[in-house]
């Protein structure tokens, strides 16, 4: 006789795609004295995010990651046949911001205009972001304030899909913080909470 509660899992099962931003030759923003490189520390992130998730093995969850090393290039037709290869139902972009507004710095986490999950998934990144990143309101939707860059990004895949600037490296704050011993973790963990809920998201 089936198990229902197997049967019930495997009709809600998602399959989510890490995706670090940049590799090969394309770096990515640099802080200033390169002490932060995106495509290196999100490649780190993705990682360690993979790495949680694979070790709690949830029956919901099929995760994949677009690329486990900093030297293959990808470029964004690249990721998104990937994603599409992988039958991707989100797809979580991770990178770094920079802006020449010193001032700019925290977390920001972009969904996709009037798709529900996807802000809430942003918003519930942002209630766990870590290391006092999140400056407040920092969930923000790709097409508000003119984000050209991240709306090509996010409508470019054809499932859900988030776009988590983790920090900024042109903030020497946000720089120190991105250096602390247990940043890596902490972001990663940030994000986690989401993902595991994802499926239950409908
Ligand atoms: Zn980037």
């Amino acid at each position: 006789m089936p198990n229902n509660t197997s049967y019930n899992t495997a009709m809600t099962q998602k399959r989510v795609l890490i995706v670090p931003g940049h590799g090969g030759k394309d770096k990515g923003c640099i802080s200033p004295c390169g002490r932060i490189v995106e495509a290196d520390y999100v490649l780190e992130v993705g990682k360690r995010l993979a790495d949680l998730v694979g070790k709690m093995e949830p029956p919901s969850l099929i995760l994949g990651i677009s690329r486990m090393t900093g030297d293959k290039p990808h470029k964004l037709s690249d990721r998104v046949k990937i994603a599409k290869d992988f039958n991707a139902h989100l797809v979580v972009c991770i990178h770094v911001d920079s802006s020449p507004a010193k001032s700019a710095k925290g977390q920001r986490v972009y969904h996709w205009p009037g798709n529900s999950r996807t802000e809430r998934l942003a918003r519930r990144i942002s209630r766990c972001s870590p290391m006092d990143l999140d400056d407040g309101g920092s969930w923000v939707s790709a097409s508000e304030r003119g984000y050209p860059r991240v709306s090509n990004v996010l409508g470019a895949y054809s499932c859900d899909a988030i776009l988590v600037e983790l920090a900024f490296a042109s903030h020497a704050g946000d720089v120190d913080k991105m250096l602390r011993g247990d940043a890596i973790d902490l972001l990663a963990l940030g994000i986690l909470p989401a993902i595991l809920e994802y499926p239950s998201y409908g």
